[in-house]
């Protein structure tokens, strides 16, 4: 058994999942926004508004998590990914944290089963490809050490993004 069968890609919208934690690019107001946030805030209900409300913000590359309301998933777990502005401004390791953070959140509260969206990857403009190896080498190295996680699925919202993560994927599974 590899460490990569603990690793899932999938195609469509992260909001309707069926796994105990979603992860939310979120930006660092936590109260809401376009892309991957505002579906998740829609697909949750105002009560998850409310309750980011209560959490007093994000800074980049931390993770907070709160109820998932009228999702299917249990809770959600909202992280803030770095703004891509050339590579020179600490984006890798502060999107490297967001995983970390997100997992770890995740674990405290006992969840099995997590799905990410490709954070930073949309309006923050992160390279997809960057993006991609930053998300499997922390999630791998999350995987390795013992916790509660037993599955993590990667979400793309479009084939194109799907596939950089199968070329990522593929690029590590060849070679061990
Ligand atoms: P960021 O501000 O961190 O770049 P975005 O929400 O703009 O966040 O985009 C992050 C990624 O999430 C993009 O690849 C985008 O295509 C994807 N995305 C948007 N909506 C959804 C959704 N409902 N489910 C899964 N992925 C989504």
């Amino acid at each position: 058994m590899s460490i990569y069968d603990h690793i899932e890609l999938h195609q469509g919208d992260i909001t309707r999942l069926e796994v105990d934690a979603i992860v939310n690019a979120a930006n660092s107001s936590l109260l809401g926004g376009g892309g991957v946030d505002g579906a998740i805030h829609r697909g949750a209900g105002p009560q998850l508004l409310a309750e980011c409300r209560t959490l007093g913000g994000c800074p980049t590359g931390e993770a907070k998590a709160t109820g998932g309301y009228d999702l299917p998933a249990r809770w959600v777990v909202h992280t803030v990914g770095p703004i891509w502005k050339g590579g020179h401004k600490n984006e890798a390791a502060l999107l490297a944290s967001c995983y970390r953070n997100s997992l770890t959140r995740a674990a405290e509260l006992g969840a099995t089963t997590i799905a990410f969206p490709a954070i930073s990857t949309g309006v923050y403009r992160y390279p997809k490809e960057d993006a991609a190896n930053i998300a499997l080498t922390e999630i791998v190295a999350f995987l390795e050490r013992p916790s509660s996680i037993a599955k993590v699925y990667l979400v793309c919202f479009d084939a194109e993004s799907l596939e950089v993560y199968r070329k990522e994927l593929a690029s590590r599974t060849d070679t061990t």
